[in-house]
């Protein structure tokens, strides 16, 4: 039986910044994975390009994570974003900010962000057992005892980072609420968050067409960011953000062209009154949007009577949508809920109850939107983790 510093269970962006953080330590670590490689998750994020951080301040950081962020303080007082792109850029891994502050690597590929953060704990002398699932945790006396089908480790310090339980094909799906809950620490109710919705409107004519800042609302709740129509309904910042204010029944209001008031709309349909609808829409919308919504319409724009003029203004600034449920948390982006926060100490992410038992990313009661902000917190968390305090 091999015997470590730290062990850590869960190979995402938490448990492998854990490990960088850990062996510059110089701490002797073993990073157990269940799957075939690392980062199964994040490899998928961004389209599959990887949306490794977010670039805002340390306000957009908050307002990022509603789910809990302010929990975080601590952990971003010791590494934050800016420290982020500061390792990967210094690792060989040049990165690029896009709209809404989201970064990427420059090379748009998910394997060079996890490629680097492997090489660097192994260059630091850790270790990585892939396809090694963790059974079972026991703490003998000051020793953490962690089972494997077929072998046996042990650690003075253990880090769970196993994430939460959305999309459990990439791995995650509950053991860390289960190591906790060995441990009689309190685990708070999980639901999906970060969902898409499912919709009762002609989604399928719409499928695949994507929208850059537009505004969807719901009552007092108004987001203006991407959206993406899809086979079931809605999919895209915009959606995943409204998703947490709607269960389904809703009508949302969707702005296509938010930048863009009613009056400045009539101005344009009197500029462009000899044009048809069809091709006035098309300088602002996507062909096949521009086509479905002048569908209804006369063709040509001097055609309109005043009402017809004010209901194609009305389907442009405030086009309803049937909001009739949403996915559930298994298809949801993230997980809210998880390890209760009042056992965690926020300076060293350790265990109140248990000495030497810590957890960093999605597996702790925070959520985050999509945009690089759940990211973050896994890796900033994760360096906190693996860190040794004094
Ligand atoms: C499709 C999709 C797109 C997303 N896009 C974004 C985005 O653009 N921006 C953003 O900020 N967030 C995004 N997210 C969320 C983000 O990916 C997660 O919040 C983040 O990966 C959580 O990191 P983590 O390390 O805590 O957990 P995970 O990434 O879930 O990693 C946990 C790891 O632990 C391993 N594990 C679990 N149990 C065991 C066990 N018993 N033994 C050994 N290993 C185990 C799992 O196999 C897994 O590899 C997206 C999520 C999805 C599903």
């Amino acid at each position: 039986m091999t015997h470590y510093d730290t062990i850590i269970i869960g190979g995402g962006p938490a448990g492998m910044m854990a490990a960088v953080a850990s062996t510059y330590y110089g701490q002797n670590t073993l990073l157990l994975e269940k799957n075939r490689r690392l980062g199964k998750k994040l490899a998928g994020t961004g389209g599959g390009r990887c949306n490794v951080t977010n670039n805002g301040t340390l306000d957009d950081l908050l307002a990022g994570i509603p789910g809990n962020g302010r929990f975080l303080y601590s952990v971003f007082s010791q590494f934050d974003n800016h420290d982020i792109i500061r390792f990967f850029e210094e690792n060989d891994v040049p990165l690029k900010v896009e709209d809404h502050g989201r970064v990427f690597p420059k090379s748009d590929k998910s394997k060079s962000i996890i490629d680097a953060l492997e090489k660097k704990i192994k260059e630091q002398g850790g270790h990585i057992e892939t396809n090694r699932e963790v059974v079972s945790v026991k703490k003998i006396e000051n020793v953490f005892q962690v089972k494997s089908k077929d072998s046996t480790y042990t650690s003075d310090k253990l880090i769970v980072t196993t994430g939460g339980k959305s999309y459990p094909s990439t791995g995650s799906t509950g053991f860390g609420h289960d190591v906790a809950r060995h441990f009689k620490l309190e685990v708070t109710d999980m639901e999906a968050a970060e969902s898409p919705l499912l919709t009762d409107f002609e989604h399928k004519t719409l499928q695949g067409i994507s929208l850059d800042d537009v505004t969807l609302s719901y009552g007092k709740h108004v987001i203006t960011h991407d959206l993406l129509f899809t086979h079931f309904g809605l999919s895209g910042p915009a959606a995943l953000r409204l998703s947490s204010f709607v269960s389904g029944g809703e009508i949302a209001e969707l702005d296509f062209l938010p930048q863009m008031s009613q009056e400045e709309l009539v101005e344009q349909f009197d500029v462009n009154r000899e044009k048809s609808i069809k091709n006035t829409l098309k300088i602002w919308l996507p062909e096949r949007l521009a086509d479905y919504l002048a569908r209804p319409f006369p063709e040509k724009i001097k055609q309109l009577t005043p009402p017809q003029q004010e209901a194609l203004i009305h389907q442009l600034k405030a086009f309803e949508i049937k909001i009739t449920g949403k996915m559930s948390l298994a298809k949801s982006f993230v997980t809210k809920g998880g390890i209760d926060l009042k056992e965690i100490n926020p300076k060293t992410l350790e265990s109140k109850k248990v000495p030497g038992l810590h957890f960093a990313g999605e597996v702790l009661d925070i959520n985050a939107h999509t945009g690089g902000f759940n990211i973050t917190s896994a890796l900033c968390s994760g360096w906190v983790a693996g860190s040794l305090h004094w």
